[in-house]
């Protein structure tokens, strides 16, 4: 019997499964794919999930820093740069294999290739079915992503408007072509999906390209999004990959008796910009350390687990409840926001923040309400 199993090598699960082990609790990581595996990303880790982390990423994982945002809508083409870096562009696979040596290094076993097919939570254990066999625990972390298994015993699925969509493909240029037309800013198309955008990522000898947007698969035609993206930026044509997010910011249960979910699988990712790489490994600490406490206290009840959706709550929940509540009015009226946004320099600059995670949407939006009738007056109005 484990102290703890850990479904899904992610950000969430990797670094719930570094805290456990180290705290001495006996931790066994199951992972459906081989390590290093692709993942469908854009691969921007914002600096606010670096601080998140207790050790630093090697250098070498890191293909190139970003400094500023660039942003098209209708024509319009606005530039703006911060002082502080925006984020660090990497490789899913290179960055999710990294943090998973950590979590090992700690002392975690690691079961690759092996996926959970169901949970059930019995009196005193967890038994975790999958396809090398049954595993028993004294507790779980679901970490396994927007299709979570563990999370049947937690909360109903999510619903077709709960979840967004996105298609992402890596577009192979020259290093030297990187430098001339992206160099170190991220760049963000808002008129080329419905209520959502378009992005241009910049990495070492690539470009990570892509589409996604809420209710993308409802109101929209992702693939002739995406083609037309591609087709109007003169690229060669790439196959994308698609994935679903969740859309966070949506009140829903994270917790049973024995099981916590943290990363995807409880719904954390930033429903404006799709951001879901810090919601994972805060809320992998978070559900760690509820569960180091619940040793302690040798208390695996959904009364006690309950202060890790207390603690998220606390943590990111505002964050999450104002990024849901700015992306259904920005998409909604991008006429006034997203031209907004790509001709007033000071508002790009607030935006930059929210990528960094230096500034919370509470505080972007507090800062946007009073000027919002003199913003919207200048656009509609030559003042
Ligand atoms: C196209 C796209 C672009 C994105 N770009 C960004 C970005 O630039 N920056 C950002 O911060 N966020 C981005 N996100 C969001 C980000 O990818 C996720 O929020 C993040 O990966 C969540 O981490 P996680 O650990 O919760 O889940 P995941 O990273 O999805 O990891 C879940 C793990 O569980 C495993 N698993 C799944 N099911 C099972 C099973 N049944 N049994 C065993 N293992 C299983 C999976 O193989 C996977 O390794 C993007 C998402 C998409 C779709």
């Amino acid at each position: 019997m484990q102290d703890v199993i850990v479904v899904g090598a992610g950000p969430a699960g990797s670094t719930a499964a570094k805290y456990t082990s180290e705290a001495g609790l006996n931790t066994l990581i199951i992972e459906k794919d081989n390590l290093p595996r692709d993942k469908t990303c854009a691969g921007a880790v914002s600096s606010q999930a670096l601080k998140s982390l207790d050790y630093d990423i090697p250098k070498h994982l890191v293909k190139r820093q970003c400094f500023g945002a660039r942003v098209r809508y209708g024509g319009h083409v606005l530039e703006s740069r911060s002082e502080r870096q925006v984020a660090s562009m990497v490789s899913r696979k290179e960055f999710d294999n990294y943090l998973t040596s950590k979590a090992v290094d700690s002392g975690s076993a690691l079961f690759q290739n092996t996926r959970v097919k169901s949970v059930d939570v019995k009196r005193d254990f967890v038994e975790v079915n999958t396809t090398a066999g049954v595993f028993k625990s004294k507790a779980l972390i679901g970490a396994d992503g927007v299709s979570s298994v563990c999370a049947r015993c937690v909360r109903p699925r999510f619903k077709s408007d709960e979840i967004a969509f996105s298609l992402a493909a890596e577009i192979p240029v020259s290093g030297e072509y990187v430098d001339e037309n992206i160099l170190d800013i991220v760049e963000f198309h808002f008129d080329k999906v419905k209520k959502g955008y378009g992005w241009i990522f910049p990495k070492d000898k690539y470009l990570s390209v892509g589409i996604g947007g809420i209710n993308a698969v409802k109101t929209s035609k992702p693939l002739k999004s995406y083609n037309d993206f591609i087709s109007g930026l003169g690229f060669d044509y790439v196959k994308p990959r698609g994935h679903f997010l969740p859309i966070g910011g949506i009140k829903r249960r994270i917790c049973n008796n024995r099981v916590l979910l943290a990363g995807d699988a409880a719904g954390f990712v930033d429903a404006f910009l799709g951001e879901g790489i810090s919601y994972a490994i805060i809320s992998g600490k978070l559900a760690a350390e509820t569960l180091i406490d619940a040793y302690q206290k040798n208390n695996f009840s959904e009364s006690l687990l309950y202060n890790y959706q207390d603690r998220c709550d606390y943590e990111f929940g505002d964050n999450l409840k104002y990024s849901y509540m700015l992306s259904r009015i920005f998409y909604r009226y991008p006429d006034v926001f997203a031209k907004m946004l790509a001709t007033n320099e000071p508002m790009l600059y607030r935006f930059i923040h929210l990528v960094t995670g230096g500034s919370g949407y509470a505080s972007f939006i507090k800062w946007l309400l009073p000027r919002m009738p003199y913003y919207t007056a200048k656009n509609f109005i030559p003042l």
